[in-house]
């Protein structure tokens, strides 16, 4: 329906993807917000006309998982994931614990240092920790627009304490499920993790190469199977990060057919990279869950997950530490010198859409409209920003990400702009391009140039979830 209406920006000819549709279109933009969606040709902007024939204009990609810790600040984190495409992040923030801070007191002071520095909107995620006393704040963060909180079933040593068992997971879900709010869960067996990097560790595996099979899959899939039971127990929507095995797969998609409010992500790398890759990267790559060997089964499983919807969204689980840390894992995977563990986590925001859409749509031949579900809309439903975010449709944002499929690209480290200083997908040859993005109806990349302006981005309050499609 055209409103024969004044556009201030006309996006002219593109391949518009809904989750719904491919169709070619002109989208007209009147203050920030999608005004009209017409035939190619149709609409005519008063100050800005941008051609997009042959390209494909996704809505805004969104990150649901990734964490910066302060050490990449919110205005390189937010140019990061601009350049790379994105338009949203929902990173995951932490309190000051060992000052007692509050959840409400730490929104306030994470957005204090995002406003006037950020280039893209953002949504935030809270780790809880282990100390009861942060629950107390739920309900406040929930109003202060801050309504996912994750905790972990692993990392027994880590300092401050973060492991977390049943009944404290149970409290914070009765907490958040009251107040239209959901919980994130990292499910591996943190107890039978904790055994055996022991029993490696006397017996001398120590190598790179050992990590994975000291957090192997069934550990993964006996904590799914118990965070059901939590979920199951309490009511409360629970979202299960960084899915990484068959097993897990399968006890979810169990949960979702007996109808339980029961999400799940998978992350590029459990996609595409594999425990042999250690060989190469050493503790680069040590992350948790561990990568899954090449010839297993969970690689293959969780692309099928995403193609059945079982897996309803895909995060990059950003999560770089300085390189000369994570290097003193070659010695010992496991702990360095003084007992502390050598940090998990590896660089992944800067590569997450550019692998989404080549793997899946170059090389898999995945329909278009599966970046458009798995990377905004089902993020944007879950994480309570639908349909302000995630849809291309007249009312929702004017955020666009827009890919060039006859473009060849290649992923490497020189181009980006983190401080992980390294990509486990260095060299890699990428089908397609994304070449420009807009975030509320203005230029935000450009040929990979952030043109953005800090500030622009804005902090978003997140309503209740939806459920995922
Ligand atoms: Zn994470």
């Amino acid at each position: 329906m055209s409103n024969h209406g004044i556009f201030d920006t006309v996006i002219r000819g593109g391949r518009i993807v809904t989750l719904s549709d491919v169709a070619d279109g002109d989208i007209g933009i009147l203050d920030g917000v999608i005004a009209a969606i017409e035939a190619p040709g149709s609409l005519t902007a008063t100050a800005k006309t941008i051609d997009v024939s042959g390209k494909i204009v996704f809505p805004g990609l969104i990150d649901c998982h990734c964490h910066f810790r302060g050490w990449e600040d919110y205005g390189l984190a937010s140019r990061m994931a601009a350049a790379a495409g994105l338009t949203t992040i929902i990173p995951f923030a932490i309190t000051d614990t060992e000052n007692g801070e509050s959840l409400p007191d730490a929104i306030d002071r994470h957005r204090a240092q995002l406003e006037g520095s950020t280039v893209l909107d953002v949504a935030f995620h809270f780790q809880l920790g282990a100390d009861p006393r942060i629950l107390e704040g739920i309900p406040a963060a929930i109003k202060g627009g801050v309504r996912s909180f994750k905790m972990f079933m692993a990392y027994k040593t880590r300092r401050p304490p973060v492991m977390v068992g049943d009944e404290f997971i149970l409290r914070a879900m009765d907490l958040a499920g009251a107040n239209g709010g959901l919980i994130q869960l990292h499910c591996e067996n943190g107890e039978v993790i904790y055994y055996l990097e022991r029993q490696f560790q006397a017996e001398g595996r120590v190598k790179p190469t050992d990590f994975p099979d000291a957090a192997p899959p069934w550990v993964e899939g006996d904590a799914v199977q118990r965070a059901i039971t939590l979920a199951k127990t309490s009511g409360c929507p629970t979202y299960i990060v960084h899915l990484s095995t068959q097993v897990g797969l399968q006890a979810i998609s169990r949960a979702r057919a007996d109808g339980e409010r029961i999400w799940t992500e998978t992350c590029p790398q459990y996609l595409l990279l594999a425990a042999e890759d250690h060989e190469k990267w050493g503790p680069l790559l040590k992350i948790g869950p561990p990568l899954r060997p090449v010839n297993g089964p969970d690689r293959e499983a969780l692309w099928s997950g995403l193609e059945s919807g079982v897996i309803s969204c895909i995060g990059s689980d950003h999560s770089p530490h300085p390189k000369e840390i994570k290097e003193l894992g070659w010695d010992n995977i496991f702990d360095q010198a003084g007992g502390a563990p050598v940090p998990y986590g590896a660089p992944s925001i800067e590569t997450l859409a550019q692998l989404v859409y080549s793997k899946g749509v170059g090389e898999r031949a995945l329909p278009l409209p599966y970046v458009a579900r798995v990377l905004s809309e089902n993020p944007a439903r879950i994480f309570g920003l639908y349909p302000r975010k995630g849809v291309i449709q007249v009312g929702s944002d004017a955020d666009f990400t827009i890919v060039d499929p006859d473009q060849k690209t290649r992923i490497t480290e020189d181009s980006l702009l983190g401080k992980a200083g390294y990509t486990p997908y260095e060299g890699w040859e990428m089908d397609g391009a994304i070449t420009m993005s807009l975030l509320r109806g203005e230029v935000l990349m450009e040929n990979g140039q952030v043109v953005g302006n800090p500030g622009y981005g804005r902090f978003l309050e997140c309503g209740p979830p939806v459920d995922p499609v």
